[in-house]
């Protein structure tokens, strides 16, 4: 039997692979992906599947899944004012990361808790939640570059970091990040709270700083209200997270009453709210797909889906809502041999 992308996505949804290879050491995966490339056959780097929509065909090709593992750190003899150098392999758990950086003090990424998926795939789409953004702490991006055949490391200020948006992200498959380094300060305080809804449930104002390990609690808390933490028996988990990236557009085009958000080349509003107000309410949709019932921003699949279910249900939210406001969605979650 080939194996399925739906048992490797947390939409569970995906057909057929020709080739899946699981690479649990570096040289496994650039073997696997230079392997692949060499026999001019498609290749699909898969990590934990939470952003990925793959059509029901599934993907011809070779499906090379990052089971890589590892951590270093190197930790300032002086945890006054020495940071830590952190480096971890693609593979781990993005969620784990961020339990042992609060444990081990280092602060900065406390505020990305429940985020699923592994950490090589945190750069691509400059993973952020709450007011942190990965692009704030990574030091370092350590690559194979498919095209050049060799090993790089990206400085952060050449990682091409945007709102979900990375040089990664703009050159879709071409490198395949191997590990991240993160720059992190010591300390028990998080990083100030800059994300309002945050703020009120930890008590704190805006701006001030408040316990790391609060944080990763109060946005646990938070993110399971909304859907937003996987969970097996919960298909208002089996999503791929946010569908639709908030639209940045010039404030004119604003609705009245939207929430804004200050934004390189314009204002970032809610998709949230764009569709909430369109007509799409929560649980919108039927038995087999439709808008989670705790949070409008994330399709889910209730069981029976399939991923054209999925696409229609997508195309007509992007559409009502461009009907309402003029304002076009764009997706989140990478789309493999489907579009929207
Ligand atoms: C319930 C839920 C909540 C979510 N909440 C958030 C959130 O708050 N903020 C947010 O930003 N995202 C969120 N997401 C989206 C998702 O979790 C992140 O984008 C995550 O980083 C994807 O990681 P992954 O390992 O699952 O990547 P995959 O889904 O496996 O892959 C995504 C893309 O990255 C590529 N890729 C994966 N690993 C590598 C690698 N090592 N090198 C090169 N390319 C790679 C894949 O080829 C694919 O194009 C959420 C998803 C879900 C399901």
């Amino acid at each position: 039997m080939p194996e399925r992308l739906a048992d490797h996505t947390t939409l569970r949804l995906g057909g057929p692979v020709d080739r899946f290879v699981t690479a649990r050491t570096e040289e496994e995966l650039v073997e696997a992906v230079s392997t692949a490339d060499a026999a001019g056959e498609p290749c699909l780097v898969l990590g934990g599947g939470s952003n990925l929509v793959v059509a029901d065909e599934g993907f011809r090709g070779t499906v090379v899944r990052i089971a890589t593992s590892g951590l270093s750190a190197d930790v300032g003899d002086d945890p006054s004012c020495g940071g830590a150098m952190v480096t971890v392999a693609a593979g781990e758990s993005w969620d784990a990361f961020v339990a042992t950086a609060v444990d081990r003090r280092w602060v900065g990424v406390e505020a990305l808790a429940g985020i699923p998926g592994l950490m090589g795939a945190t750069p691509i789409q400059n993973v952020g939640a709450y007011g942190q953004e990965v692009s704030q702490t990574i030091a370092s991006v350590r690559v194979w570059d498919r095209t050049l055949r060799g090993i790089r490391t990206f400085a952060n200020a050449d990682c091409g970091f945007g709102y979900r948006h990375s040089r990664f992200k703009a050159d879709p498959g071409r490198h395949v990040v191997l590990s991240v380094t993160f720059q992190l300060p010591q300390g028990d305080l998080g990083a100030p709270v800059t994300y309002a809804e945050l703020a009120r449930a930890l008590g704190v104002e805006p701006g001030r700083r408040a316990p790391a390990a609060d944080v990763r609690e109060a946005v646990l808390g938070l993110r399971r209200a909304k859907g937003m933490v996987l969970d097996t028996g919960d298909h208002d988990t089996w999503s791929a997270g946010s569908f639709f990236t908030n639209p940045v557009v010039a404030a004119e085009l604003v609705p009245e009453g939207a929430p804004t958000w200050p934004a390189e080349g314009g204002v970032k509003t809610s998709a949230a709210w764009l569709i909430e107000h369109s007509g799409f309410g929560k649980g919108y949709g039927d038995d087999g797909v439709g808008l989670s019932t705790k949070h409008t921003l994330a399709l889910t699949n209730r069981g029976t889906g399939t991923t054209g279910d999925l696409l229609r249900l997508a195309r007509e939210i992007r559409d009502g809502v461009e009907a309402a406001y003029g304002i076009r969605l764009v997706n989140e979650p990478v789309l493999v041999g489907c579009s929207l």
